[in-house]
């Protein structure tokens, strides 16, 4: 069972497992699977930051690589108390079959730093940030290893990392490094949509799964678990297909109203209160009674772990679309089954940041900048055709749409090792 062995539900063995069922199905060559169940480069590093008191505290950072064949380490940096050595594996690991999958020449690998950020001052989190960023150095580098926005870190913090790499390069370097983190602000070489793209690809793929299955998202209800950057643009962007948001649940507690609730309303309430609690004068419900809100669709976008043995039977839908990395672990996976609840994994339904990093990458190595309309059309193009090649195979394997994902990265892996032989 892979390298997990946390405290709490190791996620990185959620990771194996799935990892497993997908190697065993397809007949992985066995060589080739000891590779890729294995992390490549894993740095932890303890750097000290002066607070705005005077004094001292320590912090931890990672950056897990998970594997870099396809192209250089590229994923997100997470700021949050449950960051450790096997969330950072679990979510390298998923990035590296994301970017297989939707064929993108990137590797997998996935950072952070172990605090709650809310804690602390704007200046103090600068500070965190750019330490270490320092700490890190060479770890990172634009043909290397490129971090972007996860949960609690945002253009703003991608910034602040590109400043600090940039001014650890010698002058005649730097304008040509800016594509060491993607997620940035437009003005310093951030692309247009990168900002919505992981909801924007929800909503093209919730769009495409509507067409297969004959159903009409015109009054459709939907549900989501987080309202940061990927729950709150997944809402937003369902608002105009004329569904109805019924149900939503983040950090401060969660809200309900059959009537509906307004996305875009709650999220002007989120950015000012930082979160959902208080919205409308509305009552909290609980994490069970949010659970099992009937409803058409539920798209979790918070962490993992959240659709469990425990849980899944709680859910009373007809999809999920798994914005969060994660939300389902394999016990989870097997009841949404049994309950005939459709899928769209997150290997396949969260891609479309990475897939818009890639366009930003892209765009600053060719001192491009492109429309909108260029990078959602592209977007959506890649996401469809990533869609229709899980949605085929599950079919003509017989297997789960998960399972069929991993299978199409897997190969594609697998592919590029044997062309390539192993040094020496
Ligand atoms: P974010 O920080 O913008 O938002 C996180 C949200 O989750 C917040 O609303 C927070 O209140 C909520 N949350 C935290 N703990 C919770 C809890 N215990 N219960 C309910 N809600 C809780 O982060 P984000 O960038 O939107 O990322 C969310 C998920 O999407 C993560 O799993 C991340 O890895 C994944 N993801 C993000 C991107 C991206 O482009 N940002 C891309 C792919 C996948």
């Amino acid at each position: 069972m892979g390298q997990g062995g946390a405290q709490r539900p190791s996620v990185y063995d959620n990771v194996m497992r799935q990892f497993d069922k997908a190697a065993d199905l397809m007949k992985l060559d066995p060589d080739i699977r000891k590779i890729l169940a294995t992390t490549k480069n894993e740095i932890i590093v303890h750097f000290p930051v002066k607070m705005d008191d005077g004094t001292i505290e320590m912090f931890s950072g990672y950056r897990v690589q998970h594997n870099d064949v396809l192209g250089p380490y590229k994923g997100g940096l997470r700021f949050h108390p449950s960051v450790d050595l096997d969330e950072v594996r679990a979510l390298a690991t998923w990035m590296t079959w994301k970017s297989a999958l939707v064929d993108i020449p990137f590797g997998g690998a996935k950072g952070g730093i172990q605090f709650e950020p809310a804690e602390y001052s704007p200046r103090e989190l600068e500070r965190i940030t750019r330490r270490f960023a320092f700490s890190l150095g060479c770890s990172i580098g634009p043909e290397y290893d490129i971090p972007a926005p996860d949960v609690n870190t945002n253009p703003q913090i991608m910034a602040w990392i590109l400043d600090t790499y940039l001014s650890m390069m010698p002058p005649q370097e730097r304008n040509r490094s800016v594509h060491v983190v993607t997620g940035k602000p437009v003005g310093l070489g951030g692309s247009l949509g990168r900002d919505k793209a992981t909801g924007q690809g929800i909503v093209y793929l919730i769009e495409q799964w509507a067409k297969d299955s004959d159903f009409d998202l015109h009054g459709a209800t939907y549900t989501v678990q987080g309202f940061g950057n990927v729950g709150g643009w997944a809402a937003r962007l369902l608002k105009p297909h004329g569904a109805r948001l019924v149900a939503v649940e983040d950090a401060t507690g969660a809200i309900a109203n059959p009537e509906g609730i307004d996305p875009d309303k709650l999220a002007e309430h989120v950015k000012v209160h930082r979160g959902v609690r208080g919205y409308a004068r509305m009552d909290l419900i609980d994490h069970e009674t949010f659970l099992s809100t009937s409803a058409d669709l539920f798209i979790p976008a918070a962490l993992e772990n959240q659709i469990t043995a425990e849980t899944a039977s709680l859910l009373d839908v007809k999809l999920v679309a798994e914005g969060a990395n994660g939300p389902t672990d394999p016990d989870g996976d097997l009841i949404l089954e049994e309950k005939g609840i459709d899928l769209l994994p997150d290997v396949l339904c969260n891609a479309g940041g990475v897939i818009v990093s890639y366009y930003e990458w892209l765009q600053n190595k060719r001192s491009e900048f492109w429309e909108l309309e260029e990078v959602d059309g592209k977007l959506q193009r890649r996401l469809l055709v990533a869609y229709g090649r899980v949605r085929d195979t599950a079919r003509r394997v017989g297997t789960d749409w998960r399972t069929a994902a991993y299978m199409i990265a897997l190969s594609r892996l697998e592919r590029v090792y044997k062309e390539r032989g192993i040094f020496p």
